[in-house]
């Protein structure tokens, strides 16, 4: 039986097309089509440069460094994320903590957010850069975090891998009015795909250059940024900062380009599932994903919660019985703290009551925009035999 998974790409012909077109050209990378890639992207959002990279984790890491995190430095995030959004942190050599999670949103909570700066501030703990996480597509309460921000001093980076092509207060998610810089993920399971890939997005000028250099061995072959030589000698280039080579494509570039003109239309379809999971969910003692009056989801994610006290199947055997349906249901995420390299740190259970709650009850079933009618009635349906 064919699986259903709970994410997948949608590549269509002009997708491939454009990819050949590439493949047939003078530039396989450093060619036109990164630069018209991050334009598209970074003008969908609203803000003035897009600076493409191989992965989201790469975008966060240079993200974090051109904000100046170092070592010593405190960087917090949510637990419910993928270990990217906090790994990033310790890359440059800085400290992570974690702000429990909001029990309507499962976004990085702002009530705990300022009680935990409260703290901090009286033992002089206080973060340099806070990391919201948009869970499955719905935007964080970002002009609370932002008012924070400014309150306390820290920088902001959006880990906007899930939530690309969604909205926060009538404006497009990523456009930085209450952040430094926003990263976005194109890994095939996101919204959309470059293969692998990321961006980082900023209409910050210094930020996006900082991003750029690092993002290419720390070289730049801009005269101004070059130290003096004598005339005589040849430099077409200097390393003036140690960089990566975290270089996109234009292979993978031109396959970002090509469904950036399909965003709209992804998220459009990702609604109409939701809002069908919505209404025939209902019945099921889950709880179905709450949205704030703010938001628009992206929907990169449709998570459930099982109401355990009111079936007599566990959170592991409703798992099981889905992946034995062919619904490859998915657990996004187990708090990042609990993970074992983290636990290493020191961190351990009982460390975020709301997110392991979360964690204990959380279910991601199928939503792509290619999920056919059929098989998200094959979702109901095997759902329903689980949990009545
Ligand atoms: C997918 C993801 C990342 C990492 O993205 P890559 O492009 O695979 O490096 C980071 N943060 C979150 C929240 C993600 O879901």
């Amino acid at each position: 039986m064919q699986k259903i998974h709970y994410g997948r790409q949608d590549i269509n012909q002009a997708d491939i097309d454009a990819v050949i077109d590439v493949l047939r050209s003078d530039f396989l990378t450093q060619g036109a089509v990164v630069p018209a890639f991050e334009n598209a992207v970074a003008t969908y959002c609203g803000v003035k440069h897009g600076v493409a990279v191989n992965s989201a984790t790469s975008a966060l890491h240079i993200a974090c460094l051109a904000l100046g995190v170092g070592k010593g430095d405190i960087v917090w995030t949510t637990p419910i994320t993928f270990v990217a959004s906090a790994n990033c942190a310790l890359y440059c050599g800085a400290n992570v903590d974690f702000v429990d999670i909001d029990p309507d949103t499962y976004n990085l909570s702002v009530d705990c957010l300022k009680e935990k700066l409260t703290k901090a501030e009286q033992t002089n703990t206080l973060p340099k850069l806070v990391i919201p996480v948009h869970l499955a597509g719905q935007s964080c309460d970002m002009a609370g975090i932002n008012e924070l921000g400014q309150k306390y001093g820290f920088k902001i980076i959006e880990d906007a891998s899930h939530a690309i092509g969604g909205l926060y207060k009538d404006e497009p998610i990523g456009n930085c009015r209450y952040s430094d810089i926003t990263v976005f993920s194109f890994h095939p399971v996101k919204i959309i795909t470059t293969g692998e890939g990321g961006m980082a997005i900023t209409s910050d000028e210094q930020l996006a250059k900082r991003m750029r250099l690092l993002r290419s061995h720390g070289i730049t072959s801009d005269a101004k940024d070059m130290r003096p030589r004598s005339p005589e000698e040849l430099w077409n280039y200097q390393q003036i900062a140690l960089g990566f080579n975290y270089r996109m494509t234009d292979i993978h570039a031109a396959l970002g380009l090509s469904q950036m003109q399909r965003l709209d239309e992804f998220v459009i379809k990702r609604h109409a599932i939701a809002k069908r999971y919505d209404q025939i969910l209902s019945c099921l003692p889950v709880v179905t994903p709450w949205q704030h009056p703010d938001s628009y989801s992206s929907y990169h994610l449709y998570v459930i919660r099982l109401k355990l006290g009111e079936m007599s199947q566990t959170h592991r055997q409703a798992y099981d019985a889905m992946q034995a349906a062919c619904i490859n249901v998915n657990l996004h995420y187990i708090p990042v703290y609990r993970q074992p390299y983290y636990e290493k740190m020191g961190f351990s259970a009982g460390y975020c009551l709301e997110a392991e709650q979360y964690h204990k009850q959380a279910l991601s079933i199928p939503m792509y925009p290619m999920l056919t009618d059929a098989e998200q009635a094959k979702v109901i349906r095997v759902l329903h035999e689980i949990l009545r």
